[in-house]
């Protein structure tokens, strides 16, 4: 089975993502976040564990990816999850790609990221970091993604990555109701994003499986019966339950505006509201490979 394979988004007929190749030098993550959609298509998704015979099967693969191929690492875990501090897969991974002449994107929630700024560095004109905060309460996050980075050590990531010239976007994904979803705090957090350097936001509201929602529910007992009560009466999507339309549109022109102020580009992620998008900026940051400068001068 291939490594590095074509972009999948499991059917969603609203993604907008470019075409582009995925590789995940992991199964499964421990960042344990209680919204995970991969969770509920792989088995024990919370214990990561690298891949089988990963390096012989990444150099044969890369043999045959098209010559400047945009890959990215990785959309159903992330390639910082906490096995990557001992194993590097990762960042030989990144290494190998870039070296060989490919575009790359990277997604994470880790500040584990900066390891490999030599790296990202030496082909800051084919690559681009995206990393995601939903919130800047400690308390929150801690409560939404226990096993993740706090995201002060977020923000500082891309502080760092940006200032040393590697273009970042940050995603602010997904939007929970009731849980990170208060307007001031959505647009203070956009701020704090916007001076770190970061040039792009991409938002998204929460899309409900079981699995996720059960454990949303479980976690924030005082307004689970509200955030239950969203999506039961919201709509269903290429096999999620999500919000209505009318609330999640309030809540991405809450988020595009916070980002418009603050001299970002913006886009929305499987939402189907392109009007929102800043005209040239893909959804995933992909654009965003080659740039340098503010958004607001780009
Ligand atoms: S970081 Fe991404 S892949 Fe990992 S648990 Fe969180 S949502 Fe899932």
């Amino acid at each position: 089975m291939r490594l590095v394979r074509p972009f999948d988004p499991w059917r969603s007929p609203l993604c907008t993502c470019p075409a582009k190749y995925v590789l995940h030098p992991y199964t499964g993550c421990g960042h344990r976040c209680l919204y995970c959609y991969a969770s509920s298509y792989i088995r024990d998704f919370f214990s990561p564990r690298p891949k089988e015979e990963f390096w012989r099967r990444l150099s044969r693969d890369l043999e045959l990816l098209p010559a400047g191929s945009l890959v990215e690492l990785s959309t159903s875990s992330d390639p910082y999850t906490p096995p990557e501090e001992r194993l590097s897969l990762t960042r030989r991974a990144l290494a190998e790609l870039l070296g060989r002449g490919f575009r790359v994107l990277v997604t994470t929630k880790s500040s584990l990221v900066l390891r490999d700024l030599d790296v990202l560095l030496k082909y800051r004109d084919r690559v681009a970091v995206t990393v995601t905060i939903t919130t800047l309460d400690e308390r929150v996050a801690a409560a939404l993604e226990p096993g993740a980075p706090a995201p002060a050590e977020r923000l500082r990531a891309v502080s760092v990555l940006s200032r040393s010239g590697v273009p970042t976007l940050v995603r602010v994904d997904p939007v929970v109701p009731h849980v990170n979803d208060d307007p001031s705090a959505l647009e203070r957090l956009v701020e704090q994003v916007s001076r770190a350097g970061a040039l792009q936001v991409t938002s998204s509201t929460y899309k409900a499986r079981p699995d996720s929602l059960s454990r949303l529910l479980r976690a924030f007992p005082e307004v689970a019966p509200r955030i239950a009560e969203a999506y039961r009466s919201g709509e269903r999507v290429g096999g999620y339950a999500y919000l209505r339309r009318s609330a999640r549109y309030e809540y991405m022109k809450t988020v595009r505006e916070a980002s418009l102020r603050a001299g970002l580009a913006f886009n929305t992620c499987r939402e189907g509201f392109p009007e929102l998008a800043t005209r040239g900026f893909n959804c995933d940051g992909s654009s965003l490979i080659g740039r340098t400068g503010s958004a607001a001068t780009l």
